[in-house]
């Protein structure tokens, strides 16, 4: 008998040591879009991106868009930093066809961690694929967390001026799942720690309040850039090129080359939400613009 296909098997869960820290980088789901372009660089020829595309062995047509939230455990709190997609699609007809459903929880729970063990969940922005798994039926997903939630994307959402037509449900959906969740948050600004070591850092422009998160342990240094950068080849090889789904396109450019600088410049580990499973690499400067540099065995050492 010769042996049966078994299909797809690929890793979901990646922690590592870093400092006195435990890491571990979880993947919620992932999508496969259809087209890099007019999404990415929409303003240059179609024929600009394909070319990229092509050099780093890609298919223009076919994406894969991973959602990968970061679990950081510092010995006496555990933190989560975004929340995947959660039940998101289940819930809401607009959602049907362009979510997925997430698998933050029960990949949590083949790491060890119980949804009741997580102190504090971070959300680095208010899109949905980030807030999504704070609620599952109207209830709490982490029955025993504390939020944080960067004061000025808080306050976009909350207050729905100036949203554009794009994000209008993004908005509903914010007002839903984050508001109710005020009472035991805290709302901090860039510059401001979490705990002791994790502080804050300015990232706005993909939406208007971004956090990026800085980590020191042990002397040694890491970066959460959530969404600063959503593709591993279009938004670091060509940072100036606009992305569709960034809310202020110029300040996301903006933004981009100064978080990549200092990544390449300081040589830091760096995870990104959307980058390729486990999301973890470095930058380095190339050509004109930057490239990113998987992670390999580094951390396992
Ligand atoms: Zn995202």
């Amino acid at each position: 008998m010769p042996a049966p296909m078994q299909g797809e098997l690929q890793p979901t869960i990646y922690r590592f040591k870093f400092g006195e820290l435990e890491i571990a980088n979880i993947l919620d789901s992932k999508v496969v879009r259809e087209g890099l372009h007019p999404s990415h660089g929409g303003e240059h020829p179609a024929s600009e991106m394909e070319a990229l595309a092509a050099a780093n062995h890609i298919d223009p047509k076919r994406v894969e868009h991973p959602f990968i939230p970061t679990i950081v455990n510092t010995g006496k709190q555990l933190i989560l930093f975004d929340t995947g997609n959660g039940a998101l699609r289940r819930e809401h007809e607009q959602l049907r066809n362009r979510s997925v459903d997430g698998h933050l929880v029960e990949r949590l729970g083949q790491a060890g961690y119980k949804p009741g063990d997580v102190d504090v969940v971070v959300i680095t922005h208010g899109h949905p694929d980030h807030i999504g798994g704070l609620t599952e039926g109207g209830k709490p997903v982490f029955p025993n967390a504390r939020y944080v939630f960067g004061a000025a994307e808080f306050d976009f959402w909350k207050r729905g001026e100036n949203v554009r037509e794009a994000r209008k449900f993004n908005r509903e959906l914010f007002v839903k799942i984050c508001v109710p969740l005020a009472d035991k948050s805290t709302f901090i600004k860039p510059g401001d720690e979490v705990v002791s070591g994790i502080t804050a850092v300015d990232a706005a422009g993909h939406s208007p309040g971004l956090l990026a998160f800085h980590i020191e342990s042990d002397g040694k240094r890491f970066m959460i850039t959530a969404d600063t950068c959503t593709q591993y080849v279009m938004a670091v090889q060509r940072p100036q090129w606009h992305f569709e789904m960034d809310d202020d396109k110029d300040k996301a450019v903006a933004t981009r080359k100064r978080v990549l600088d200092m990544l390449a410049t300081d040589k830091l580990f760096v995870a990104g939400f959307h980058m390729p499973f486990p999301g973890i690499g470095y930058i380095e400067k190339s050509q004109g613009g930057y490239r990113w540099v998987p992670h390999s065995y580094q951390l396992n050492l």
